[in-house]
């Protein structure tokens, strides 16, 4: 017998990690390493979602149409235009599989999402990094990194794991600046959680374009990871492309009906808002405060640097913090292993990781 072979390139994918959920021995434990929403969804997403409930014997809408005609009133845009997906991951993979193959480039941000080098892969093109500047993006790196085989440029804006952002004109830029014929997908995971005057999801740059995604998820602000959904703003030519290639029904009739519910709860989204920014400046303060680096985040996570010395360092103050029942993000895998990822969580969780890192510093 001889084994198939996958197509080349997927046997060099490392799997993607998720953020650790459990830790043996422990019953209760702090999660901060998926940067899920810390209030958890809004009541009406999970009262919608219960009321769903005896209908899954039906199929879901194959089109989404109600979910997309929520999320074109809420964010003024056209429906037509919006493809939802099975988490905004699917939506992603879906982009990767239309527009890049074999021999193709997908480019990406240095310290960028991990899962675009792994779609790439799944393709079999090739995922080239481009430098940043101290944790951010740099357009000018990006441009400089562009060949004639570019197919795809991938930002998430804000980054994960950096929790940095670029401005909407430095977005303009990068785009006036790339090749006709080269996709740029603006991944904008943690949009709602940014409160920056400069800064703008990407809605008006598809809107100006032919040539330019924003994916949006359920994931973050809307605490729904588990229920997977996503959803892709698009030129309608793109639209169309990825109707044509996605799963016929690849979003369940339970995410459609609790996102309805959660897109028309922004009282909530705003809660989840001012929560974040206030124990993101707090945690922010008490890490500087013992002496460790904090990346300016805008996001619902914090980017935190450790000293590289024996007993001190990151990987040193993950295993402490382990042993206390608290679950962080190692970040080696993003080329970062001197920092760890800390969400911001309930104010409380948020103390004892503040109160854990005093201690594993001797403080
Ligand atoms: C969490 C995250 C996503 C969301 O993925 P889902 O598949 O929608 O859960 C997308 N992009 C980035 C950068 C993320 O951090």
């Amino acid at each position: 017998m001889v084994t198939p072979a996958p197509r080349p390139g997927i046997l060099d994918i490392a799997a993607y990690v998720g953020g650790v959920s459990k830790l043996a021995g422990v019953d209760k434990v702090v999660k901060l390493s998926s940067n899920e929403g810390a209030l958890g969804p809004s009541p009406r997403a999970l009262a919608a979602l219960k009321a769903q409930a005896g209908q899954m014997h039906r199929y879901p809408d194959g089109h989404a149409v109600a979910l997309r005609q929520a999320l074109a009133a809420r964010w003024s845009i056209n429906a037509e235009a919006v493809v939802c997906g099975n988490g905004s991951d699917d939506v992603l993979q879906l982009l990767v599989h239309a527009y890049a193959g074999q021999g193709d480039e997908v480019l990406y941000s240095q310290h960028g999402f991990l899962i675009y080098p792994i779609a790439a892969k799944a393709v079999g093109a090739t995922p080239v990094a481009a430098p940043e500047r101290e944790l951010v993006a740099s357009v000018d790196q990006l441009l400089a990194a562009v060949t004639a085989k570019t197919r795809i440029v991938f930002i998430a804006n804000p980054n994960n794991p950096t929790g940095t952002y670029l401005s909407a004109a430095e977005m303009r830029r990068l785009r006036e600046g790339l090749p006709d014929g080269v996709l740029l997908v603006i991944d904008a995971a943690y949009a709602e959680f940014v409160n920056r005057s400069d800064y703008n999801a990407g809605i008006e740059l598809v809107e100006s374009r032919d040539d330019v995604v924003m994916t949006r998820t359920f994931s973050k602000i809307y605490a729904m990871g588990g229920l997977r959904l996503g959803w892709a703003y698009c030129p309608p030519a793109i639209a169309d492309v990825l109707n044509r290639i996605r799963g016929p029904f690849n979003v369940s009739s339970a995410a459609q009906a609790a996102g309805v519910a959660a897109v028309l709860d922004d009282g909530f989204v705003e809660l989840a808002q001012r929560h974040n920014e206030y124990w993101r400046d707090w945690l922010a303060e008490q890490l500087v405060g013992l002496g460790l680096t904090v990346v300016p985040s805008v996001a619902n996570f914090l980017l935190v640097g450790f000293p590289r010395e024996a007993g001190r360092r990151a990987a040193d103050a993950d295993v402490f913090l382990r042993g206390l029942g608290i679950i962080v993000r190692d970040v080696t895998a993003y080329g970062l292993p001197d920092y760890l990822r800390i969400t911001i969580g309930q104010g409380a969780e948020m103390q004892a990781v503040a109160d854990a890192l005093g201690e594993f510093l001797g403080g």
